[in-house]
């Protein structure tokens, strides 16, 4: 059988709502320059967050786009879930459709059925959409006409309220908020699903059971004194998981059986000589019960975390010591170590997967492949450097493990911290290493040592000033440059001001 093309997936999405009007933006950068409260995008609506503010006006009504996303720190934070569940990515793209006080719930919901049913085909019996219930302690109604809408649509059986964690959407603590529905496909067996009703696994973390799409009905303003009133033009902002979609319009059961990622997972597969099976542990707190499942973890982490690097980069942040660059290089460490320790690659390799990545996404991210070796080179040079005490880290840990054990399985903030300083080990790999030997970390005494170094002495200080003005050089690569005035004339103003 082959798989559907991630390229025409695409594409089908994005004709469909221009074919209701809307005018097609390429993606923002990953990267974001000028919210202090956001190191990287993490969701479609970031980009148009201005525009729902009322800071400046939309430039159209209606606005379609994938947007790169990333969900590695902050409120977001997917990381820890990558490689054991088949679902949840650190970038993904988000497929997204906006009304900027124009069409509302029932176009929304209209469409989004019709995309789903009509243009991919998927059975109506494995949609479940929910509905907010309302919230009795802050007075909020349930959104019944959301509800009263998908009745044209679908059954009752299939129509879920769901609380405000799930249902509400709000920007911070004031400001444009709404209810929101949800669409959960159930890619179950027939016999699995006869066993048990796919509702009682919608937002249950069943690996097959999965949210898919998130319509924000944009409908009020919360004030500073908690109350609601009405906007006075509503909007919608929804985002859909590209990479789910993908799994869902392929029949498979893994965003990493799709067109997005078999061609990465093949490569990797081949240049370490290994199969990869398709395994995965029932949770994310299962370690790997056979060799497979722990070979296949690590080849998924490297699918993943090699387009988190590679994007970051191609977009303008460099791995550092501070801040968003911190959060790349540790995910690029992270991502040498399961190639090291799950797949015995000893020598770097992660920079050869870039250019398949770059090639896959020449169509809709050429930003990419115009820096592709660029990408390259700063990956590579990174496994060097991480390469070098990767070793000597890992042994010194294996030599301290018995103590452990024996001090309440606990690896102590001092060692925590002499990892982190001597090895390169940042705090997030010692406790996933940890953990996978049933360990846990004191990451309170972990802080205290870091606080006192800090303290002790200025230079760390020093060293992040080194590593900042690296990365405020690749800024000024033109290629990066060159990227930004070609690809969206209009975001430069939003990003570089
Ligand atoms: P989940 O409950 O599965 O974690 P979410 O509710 O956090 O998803 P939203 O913030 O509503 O997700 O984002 C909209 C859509 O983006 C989701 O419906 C899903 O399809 C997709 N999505 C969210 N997080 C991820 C991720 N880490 N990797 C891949 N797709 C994601
Ligand atoms: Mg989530
Ligand atoms: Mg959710
Ligand atoms: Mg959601």
């Amino acid at each position: 059988m082959s798989l559907p093309t991630a390229s025409h997936v695409r594409q089908q999405f994005l004709d469909f709502f221009a074919s209701k009007g809307h005018h097609i933006v390429p993606s923002a950068p990953i990267v974001v320059k000028d919210d202090p409260t956001l190191l990287f995008i993490n969701s479609g609506m970031a980009p148009f967050k201005d525009y729902f503010l009322g800071n400046k006006p939309a430039p159209f009504k209606r606005i379609a786009d994938t947007q790169k996303c990333l969900r590695v720190s902050g409120k977001h934070n997917d990381l820890e879930e990558v490689g054991y569940d088949t679902y949840h990515h650190t970038m993904f793209e988000m497929l997204g459709n906006w009304s900027f006080g124009d069409y509302f719930k029932k176009d929304a919901i209209a469409w989004a059925w019709e995309l789903l049913t009509d243009v991919f085909k998927l059975e109506k019996d494995r949609l479940y959409v929910t509905y907010f219930e309302g919230d009795k302690a802050d007075g909020t109604a349930a959104d019944t006409e959301t509800q009263d809408l998908w009745r044209q649509y679908t059954t009752d059986d299939r129509i879920l309220p769901g609380n405000k964690k799930d249902n509400f959407w709000e920007m911070g603590d004031t400001g444009p908020c709404g209810p929101c529905t949800e669409i959960h496909i159930d890619l179950r067996s027939e016999e699995e699903r006869a066993a048990t009703p796919g509702r009682e696994l919608v937002n249950a973390d069943h690996p097959q059971v999965v949210e898919i799409w998130n319509n924000v009905f944009m409908e009020f303003q919360r004030l500073a004194d908690k109350s609601l009133i009405k906007l006075p033009e509503q909007s919608v902002d929804t985002g859909m998981g590209f990479e789910r979609l993908m799994m869902a319009v392929s029949g498979v059961k893994s965003n990493y059986d799709t067109d997005v990622f078999q061609p990465l997972i093949k490569f990797i597969a081949n240049e370490v000589g290994l199969e990869y099976h398709g395994t995965a542990p029932a949770t994310v707190n299962d370690q790997p019960a056979t060799e497979n499942e722990k070979t296949d973890i690590a080849i998924r982490v490297i699918a993943d975390h090699i387009r988190t690097i590679s994007f970051a980069i191609s977009d303008g942040q460099l791995p550092s010591n501070v801040k968003a660059g911190y959060v790349i290089r540790r995910i690029l460490r992270r991502a040498v170590r399961y190639a090291f320790s799950s797949l015995g690659q000893k020598q770097p390799f992660l920079y050869k997967i870039v250019p398949v990545l770059a090639d896959q996404m020449a169509g809709i991210f050429p930003e990419l492949k115009q820096q592709q070796q660029f990408v390259q080179r700063v990956v590579e040079e990174e496994e060097i450097a991480f390469l070098k005490t990767l070793e000597n880290g890992l042994r010194r840990l294996e030599t301290l493990e018995e103590g452990f054990r024996q001090n309440g399985s606990r690896i102590d903030g001092k060692t925590a911290f002499e990892l982190s300083d001597t090895f390169g080990f940042p705090l997030d790999l010692t406790a996933l290493i940890a953990r996978e030997k049933g360990l846990s970390v004191d990451e309170e005494g972990f802080k205290k040592e870091l606080e006192q170094q800090k303290s002790r002495s200025r230079n760390a200080q020093e060293t992040e000033q080194s590593d900042w003005t690296v990365v405020r050089e690749s800024e000024e690569q033109p290629a990066f440059v060159g990227y930004d005035q070609e690809q969206a004339p209009a975001r430069i103003l939003r990003y570089r001001r």
